[in-house]
């Protein structure tokens, strides 16, 4: 039994293993998105058949007044992706809302899994407290975490590039992918993940792959940079804002230059580790730092600003191409011609999977009436 298509809709074969990710439009993208997923992406897209998802259906979970706001993120995410090096022309980008197939695996989905353990998910923990959620989030709001089952398992990827706060998300995905595969591909409880899909299963058990720096703190070091936490230094950022964002972090401790000083509470360091090209050159700063050798927090921050300055500025350059008039509807054909590709991938998946429930009544074209 067979569960990949020959030829893939994207024109690769069907031995090019696949990658899913994607980020939400509640804002552009800033560095945490760059070193704990987008530089995966950018390297990996030769080497695998990439979708890269728009998630604007869960940016409506915790802003559904804000629908315009959401409309333009959507389109400066893309603009943050073809800045930072994503090649339309290799990956699939798609819109979570124009692709059915997600929306309808997402309910077969939740029944596929326990409410408490929806709600025990550590990230949606999390994401309630950041978030000042409270008690009031919508009921489609811990929802997005199964949807997002869907929006990977829709596309029966190999790998999916996140940063560590995904991990428990992802989990929950191989879970419900077993769980299919088990309950309507006859798949024996025991068997290995990596064998799923040559026993039958519909779905492969999806592997996450977090970027080299798996949880970059916010410039207000403590919680992770984040784009609704106004934490974030974002890929679109100007040099100014760059220096004055890094320019007025708290360096984790009052001293002066000739006082010895604890490097690792200070979350500048962390950026110096993560962004200035010469770790011999941060070593020494680090030594210096720790005995007091006439070293200021100004000093530090300096040598990040110009070298996170340094990776923005070809981001920025490329970002200025679709600035312009014309822009807008630029990123709208790749949406759209992405999101055409994807929905034949995703409705493949759909169609496998109904067939394993019984659901098999008729064909998809037949019972919508658009079949030519
Ligand atoms: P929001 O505040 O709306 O949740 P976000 O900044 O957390 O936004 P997401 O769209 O939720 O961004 O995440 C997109 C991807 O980027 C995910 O894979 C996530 O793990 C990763 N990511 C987000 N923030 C960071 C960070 N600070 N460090 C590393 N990876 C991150
Ligand atoms: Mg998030």
């Amino acid at each position: 039994m067979t569960s990949k298509p020959p030829i893939l809709p994207t024109g690769q074969p069907a031995t090019k293993r696949r990658i899913l990710t994607g980020d939400t439009p509640t804002g552009r993208l800033h560095l945490g998105h760059f070193v704990g997923s987008l530089e995966n992406r950018i390297r990996l897209q030769g080497e695998y058949d990439c979708y890269f998802l728009l998630a604007n259906m869960h940016a409506f979970t915790t802003r559904a007044e804000r629908f315009a706001d959401i409309r333009q993120d959507t389109i400066e995410i893309v603009k943050d992706w073809l800045a930072a090096g994503i090649d339309p022309g290799r990956s699939t980008i798609v819109l979570q809302t124009e692709v059915p197939a997600i929306a309808e695996l997402s309910w077969f989905f939740a029944m596929l899994v326990p409410f408490n353990r929806v709600m025990r998910n550590p990230t949606l923990k999390t994401e309630i407290e950041s978030k000042g959620l409270g008690d009031s989030y919508s009921f489609g709001f811990p929802m997005y975490a199964v949807g997002q089952c869907a929006d990977i398992l829709a596309f029966r990827p190999d790998l999916v590039p996140v940063g560590v706060d995904q991990v428990a998300h992802i989990e929950m995905c191989r879970e419900i992918a077993r769980r299919f595969n088990q309950v309507y591909c006859a798949v024996d409880t025991h068997a290995e993940d990596q064998r799923h899909e040559s026993l039958g299963g519909v779905f492969p058990i999806p592997a996450a792959l977090v970027g080299r720096v798996g949880r970059l703190v916010g410039t207000d070091g403590k919680q992770k940079m984040s784009k609704s936490l106004d934490n974030a230094i974002f890929l679109s950022d100007t040099p100014k804002q760059v220096k004055k964002k890094i320019g007025a972090m708290y360096p984790g401790q009052t001293r002066d230059p000739d006082q010895p000083g604890d490097p690792d509470i200070n979350p500048v360091f962390d950026y110096a580790d993560i962004f200035v090209k010469d770790q011999a050159f941060v070593a020494d700063l680090r030594e210096r730092y720790r005995k007091g050798d006439n070293l200021g927090d100004g000093h530090i921050k300096a040598y990040v600003i110009e070298a996170v300055n340094e990776l923005l500025d070809p981001i920025r350059e490329r970002r200025a191409r679709f600035e312009g008039p014309g822009g807008d509807d630029t990123v709208i054909d790749i949406i759209r011609a992405g999101t055409r590709r994807a929905n034949a991938v995703a409705e493949e998946t759909l169609a496998m999977a109904k067939e394993r429930m019984g659901l098999n009544f008729g064909a998809r074209a037949e019972m919508l009436g658009t079949e030519r």
